[in-house]
C-alpha cells in the first residue's frame, strides 16, 4: 500500500498535461494536450488533501466521488477508479476533457487558493481512457431485464446519460437521432482539438456493447411520427438540445460572408469526418481577417477553427469585459496562446460593406448595474464608435431551445423562452406535463453544459424508472 504524504502539495505544484507545440496547434484539428503517464497522475492525484468537505464534489453538477476515485488513481488502481467515476458520470472521459473545470470542480478546490487546484479534469480523462485500453467495461452481469421499453430522443449528452441510467437498471433504450453518429454536440459541434472523435466512436461501442440500441439518422417528427414512439414504449425521454442561433438585430446580418457559429463549425467537422454531402458546405477562412462576436465557448471553438484554416487575422469581439466571458478561461488562454486577438467592451451595432461584409461597427461599452442572472450589464459609450475592418464574420451569440411542432397535440408546455417545462409540480423528476414523456438538456435549461445535460438525462431515466415501477 502507499504512503500517504499529506504535504504533496507543497512539495508537487500543479502540472497540467503537457501541451503539443504551437506551431502544430495551428494547424492541426486534434487534442492539444498529451495524456498524462501513470507517474504524473500519481503525483497529481496524489495532492488532493482530501479535505473532509469536498467542495469540488458539491461544485461538480454529478457530484462525482473526486477524492475516492483521485486517491484510487494515485494508487494505480485504475480499474477501480473508473468503476466508480461511472457510478455518477456517464461520459467521464468527455467531461474530463471539456468541461470548465475552472468554474466547477477545481474552481472550488481548496487548494485553489494560491496552490493551484488538483487537476481533478485531466485525471478524470486519464482514468476512463487507462481503463478502455486496459480492457475495462462497465459491469452488466448482475443487471436483471425488464420488458419495459424506453425510447430516448437525442443521443447528445442528455440522451446518452438517460440511456446509460436505464439500460444499468434492465430497461433497454432505443435511442433516435437525426445524424448519423452519436454525440449530439459532442460530434457535431465542438471541434476535435478539444474532443476528438474517436472518444465518442469508443463510447458508442461500449454502450451498444452494454445493451443501448441507436438508431441514427432518424428525425423524429420526419422519418418517425412521435406517436409511433408512444405506441411502442413505456416512456419517452427528449434530449433534443438547443438549436435556434440568437440573432445581433443589427443591421448587416444577412449580408454575404456573415456566417452562424454552428454551421461554420458543423461543416468543419464533417470536411474532418469526411461526412460532407456538398464541398460548398464548406466555410473556408484561409487567407482571411475574421471578426467572431460572442464571448462563450461556441466563439472560442470559432476563432481557434478560423486559426487552423489558416486565417490571415482572428479578432474575436465581447461587449464585457474579460472577468465576466461566460465561456471556460481555459480556453480563452488557449486561443489566445493561438493567436487570437481580444477586444473586450465592444459590442457590435451594424455589419458594414457593399456587396459583402467589409467591417463591423463597434461601440465602446461601460459594465452597469448587474441585470437578473446577476451580470453586470454593458452600457454603450456615446460617440466610440469604430470600424473594425473584416473579410468574414461569424456570429456565436448563442442558442435557445426549438419546440417542435409535434410538442402542442402531445401537450409538452414550453416557457416564454421555448424550453421544455419540468420541474418540481410534476410527480417525477424531468417528467413534462404529458406523463408518459420526461426531457432534460439544453431543451429543458437553455443552452448550458455537457456536464449539466448529462446530470439532467441520468435524472430523468430515474424518474422514468420510478415511473415505471421498475
Ligand atoms: P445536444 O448535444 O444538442 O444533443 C441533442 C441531440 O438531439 C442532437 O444530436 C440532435 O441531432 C438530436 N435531435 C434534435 N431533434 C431531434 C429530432 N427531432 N429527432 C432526432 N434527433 C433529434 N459545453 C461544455 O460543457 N464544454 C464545452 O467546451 C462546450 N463547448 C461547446 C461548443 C459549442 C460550439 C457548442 C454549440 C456548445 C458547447 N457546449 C459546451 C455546450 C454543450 O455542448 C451542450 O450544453 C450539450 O451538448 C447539451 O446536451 P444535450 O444532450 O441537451 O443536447
Ligand atoms: Fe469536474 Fe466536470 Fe469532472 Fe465534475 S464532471 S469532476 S465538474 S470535470
Amino acid at each position: 500500500t502507499r504512503t500517504r504524504n499529506d504535504f504533496q502539495f507543497v512539495d508537487v505544484g500543479r502540472q497540467d498535461p503537457a501541451k503539443k507545440p504551437l506551431s502544430a496547434r495551428k494547424r492541426e484539428f486534434v487534442e492539444i494536450h498529451d495524456p498524462y503517464t501513470q507517474s504524473e497522475v500519481e503525483q497529481q492525484a496524489d495532492r488532493c488533501l482530501d479535505c473532509g468537505n469536498p467542495y469540488c464534489e458539491w461544485k461538480c453538477p454529478v457530484h462525482n466521488y473526486i477524492p475516492n476515485w483521485l486517491d484510487l488513481a494515485a494508487e494505480g488502481n485504475i480499474i477501480a477508479a473508473a468503476e466508480l467515476s461511472h457510478q455518477t458520470n456517464s461520459l467521464p472521459e468527455v467531461c474530463g476533457r471539456v468541461c470548465p473545470q475552472d468554474r466547477l470542480c477545481e474552481g472550488a478546490c481548496t487548494l485553489n487558493d494560491g496552490f493551484g487546484a488538483v487537476t481533478i479534469g485531466s485525471t478524470e480523462k486519464y482514468i476512463t481512457d487507462t481503463a478502455f485500453a486496459m480492457g475495462w467495461k462497465p459491469d452488466m452481469s448482475n443487471v436483471v431485464w425488464t420488458e419495459r421499453k424506453v425510447a430516448v430522443i437525442g443521443a447528445g449528452p442528455a440522451g446518452l446519460g438517460c440511456a446509460d441510467v436505464l439500460v444499468r437498471n434492465g430497461v433497454r433504450p432505443v435511442v433516435f437521432d437525426r445524424y448519423p453518429e452519436i454525440g449530439g454536440l459532442l460530434t457535431f459541434g465542438i471541434p476535435e482539438f478539444k474532443l476528438e472523435k474517436s472518444v465518442m466512436a469508443r463510447r458508442r461501442r461500449i454502450f451498444e456493447e452494454m445493451g443501448i440500441e441507436f438508431r441514427l439518422s432518424t428525425s423524429v417528427g420526419t422519418d418517425i411520427s412521435i406517436e409511433d414512439l408512444l405506441r411502442d414504449h413505456d416512456a419517452v425521454f427528449m434530449g433534443m438540445g438547443a438549436y435556434t442561433s440568437m440573432k445581433g438585430g443589427f443591421p448587416g446580418e444577412d449580408m454575404v460572408g456573415v456566417h452562424e457559429a454552428l454551421p461554420f463549425l458543423v461543416a468543419n467537422v464533417n470536411r474532418c469526418l469526411g461526412l460532407e454531402k456538398d464541398p460548398a458546405d464548406y466555410i473556408d477562412m484561409k487567407g482571411k481577417n475574421v471578426v467572431i462576436l460572442g464571448g462563450g465557448d461556441t466563439a472560442m471553438d470559432c476563432n481557434r477553427t478560423s486559426i487552423r484554416q489558416g486565417a490571415r487575422s482572428v479578432t474575436c469581439a465581447y461587449r464585457r469585459d474579460e472577468d465576466n466571458m461566460p465561456g471556460s478561461r481555459k480556453e480563452v488562454k488557449n486561443a489566445r496562446e493561438e493567436g487570437v486577438q481580444f477586444l473586450f467592451n465592444r459590442q457590435p451595432v451594424a455589419i458594414v460593406g457593399k456587396d459583402r461584409v467589409e467591417g463591423v461597427k463597434l461601440i465602446t461599452t461601460e459594465l452597469g448595474a448587474p441585470d437578473e442572472n446577476g451580470r453586470r450589464r454593458p452600457e454603450p459609450v456615446p460617440g466610440s464608435e469604430e470600424i473594425l475592418p473584416a473579410d468574414a464574420v461569424i456570429i456565436a451569440f448563442g442558442f435557445r431551445p426549438s419546440p417542435a411542432d409535434w410538442f402542442d397535440p402531445q401537450s409538452i408546455d414550453t416557457d416564454e423562452g421555448g424550453r421544455v417545462v419540468t420541474g418540481e409540480q410534476r410527480t417525477y423528476p424531468f417528467q413534462t406535463s404529458n406523463p408518459k414523456i420526461f426531457a432534460g438538456g439544453d431543451m429543458v435549461r437553455g443552452a448550458d453544459l455537457v456536464v449539466t445535460a448529462i446530470y439532467e438525462g441520468r435524472k430523468a431515466a430515474e424518474g422514468i424508472l420510478d415511473y415505471l415501477d421498475v
